[in-house]
């Protein structure tokens, strides 16, 4: 399936774009072994107009079919997302290093329910008739036109899906481009689109990395830029989106809190606290990494965290027991290793992990790893470390932990642990963040919005909002009665 002399190329206009001999190619290699695993070839100039031609001509059939017409292929292919779950969620292992269980578990499932609801809801979009005595006035939903869509490695298949339905539903078109360390289950959905009737230039993929990423957005034509990534590409994409002056949803990263309040049922305050740190490595932006624990428990809970989490299996994902994964690339396992390093260094106490597990080190993996006696300063408690690293706190009261968790320059997510549903709420009220989850974590149905605030970004993934986000609103004034006026 995955083999050394494929080559990924772009995907436009229905069909694979074989490169050209100038194309660029990079190799591809797999986290558990750093092997390589297929070459891509990234996208050149010609390609890149070729797929705005395509998607704008594509446009002009696909946001004249009906929208229970674009539901209905979105269903089929949702359909054959779970009948090749297998094979998709295989890939998504061979690309991101994560454990398959993880992988048929979520990735697949996740990305063909936000296609399911994406179907489902958009029927529902409708206009407004505005009040007046003397004409009908009504506002109407209508697509942008050609929307890019630029992809993180850590789910790539569920960012394809949360990015491409809601667009696609609402009458757009999409160009995507996929992480260049993940670009393979983005080629596979291209393909399962067109299986599912859509017509070619409607959804088209594009390979490469940063450099190609910055030519496609000074494309002419853009409708709109939705982004997942790293805050500093964020920012760099907002001022690109400026010069063309589209919109642009930005879901970038995040060091949200997860606060353990004394009242917490401990057994599930510890298995929510390990989902928001380990679960795919700990590459996830939404991750709970500042872990604030009462002081009145924090023994007790730490050692029910150290117990469970040091029977966390390691190892080689493809493998059904394994539970944690390895890092997307060396470099990225390296600057997992300079933080574990900084917080060793700045005094916080390493409880267990904090190294590369035996008999593994060909691959990234890094076992998972707690810190106690964090301090807010610290550079493992202040940063987006994106890796298997958790910073314990502690914390008197209700109020001091608020202040604190507020103090970051970030605001996706954060999770409360409580038996009190007063203050469940009343936390979750004043917790500065996009998403709040309440004796859970990390749990993102696709009719939640998801997003974050300050230097999280800004709009939403999912939910309604997500869908509307892909529209614009027109008013319609028809009048009713003669025209007033003061002409002679
Ligand atoms: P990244 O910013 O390095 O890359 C993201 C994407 O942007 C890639 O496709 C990359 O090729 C592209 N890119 C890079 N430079 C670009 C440029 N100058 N112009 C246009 N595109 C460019 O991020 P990453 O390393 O892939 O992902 C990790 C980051 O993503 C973390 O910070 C994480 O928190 C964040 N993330 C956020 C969410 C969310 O929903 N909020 C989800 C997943 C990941």
């Amino acid at each position: 399936m995955l083999t050394q002399t494929l080559t990924c190329c772009s995907f436009i206009d229905g069909k694979s774009n074989h490169s050209s001999s100038s194309a660029q190619l990079v190799t591809k290699l797999h986290p558990a072994n750093n092997e390589i695993i297929y070459h891509l070839a990234y996208a050149e100039d010609s390609d890149l107009q070729q797929a705005v031609d395509a998607s704008r001509r594509a446009f002009e059939i696909w946001s004249q079919i009906s929208v229970m017409q674009r539901g209905n292929i979105l269903l089929r292919a949702a359909e054959i997302l779970r009948e090749r779950l297998h094979e998709l969620a295989e890939i998504e292992v061979w690309d991101t290093g994560k454990p398959i269980t993880e992988a048929l578990n979520v990735d697949v499932l996740s990305a063909a329910d936000a296609l399911e609801y994406f179907a489902r809801a958009a029927v529902a979009v409708e206009g407004e008739v505005v009040p007046n005595q003397n004409a009908l006035v009504y506002t109407m939903r209508e697509p942008l036109g050609v929307c890019v869509g630029i992809g993180a490695w850590n789910y790539p298949l569920q960012i394809a899906c949360w990015k491409a339905a809601p667009a696609l539903m609402m009458g757009n078109t999409i160009i995507f481009k996929p992480s260049e360390l993940t670009p393979a289950t983005a080629l596979k959905l291209a393909e399962i689109f067109l299986q599912a009737g859509m017509p070619p230039g409607v959804f088209n993929v594009i390979i490469g990395g940063a450099a190609v990423a910055e030519k496609l957005l000074t494309q002419p034509h853009l409708a709109k830029i939705s982004f997942t990534g790293s805050v500093p590409t964020g920012k760099r994409i907002l001022q690109q989106a400026a010069t063309q002056l589209i919109p642009v949803t930005l879901e970038l990263g995040g060091k949200s809190p997860l606060i353990i309040f004394e009242d917490a049922d401990l057994d599930q305050a510890v298995i929510g606290s390990m989902l928001a740190n380990f679960y795919t490595q700990g590459e996830i932006c939404s991750n709970g990494t500042r872990v604030f624990i009462s002081r009145k428990i924090h023994d007790q809970f730490i050692d029910r965290l150290i117990t469970r989490v040091k029977k966390l299996v390691v190892g080689n994902p493809f493998d059904h027991a394994t539970q944690v994964g390895s890092l997307i690339s060396h470099e990225h396992m390296q600057k997992v290793q300079r933080y574990i390093a900084e917080g060793r260094s700045a005094g916080a106490e390493l409880m267990c992990g904090g190294g590369q597990p035996q008999g593994l080190q060909q691959g990234n993996f890094i076992e998972p790893t707690i810190f106690t006696r964090c301090t807010d300063e610290m550079s493992i408690v202040s940063d987006e470390i994106f890796g298997p690293v958790m910073s314990v706190l502690t914390f008197d009261d209700e109020d001091e932990v608020i202040t604190r968790a507020n103090s970051s320059g970030y605001g996706l997510a954060a999770g409360v642990f409580t038996e009190n549903i007063k203050r469940g709420h009343r936390v979750a009220h004043q917790l500065q963040s996009g998403v709040c989850w309440v004796n859970n974590y990390n749990i993102t149905p696709p009719g939640m919005a998801f997003g974050g605030i300050k230097q999280s970004g800004f709009g939403r993934e999912n939910g309604l909002s997500s869908l509307l986000s892909y529209t614009q609103q027109k008013s319609i004034y028809i009048e009713l009665k003669e025209i007033e006026h003061t002409y002679s």
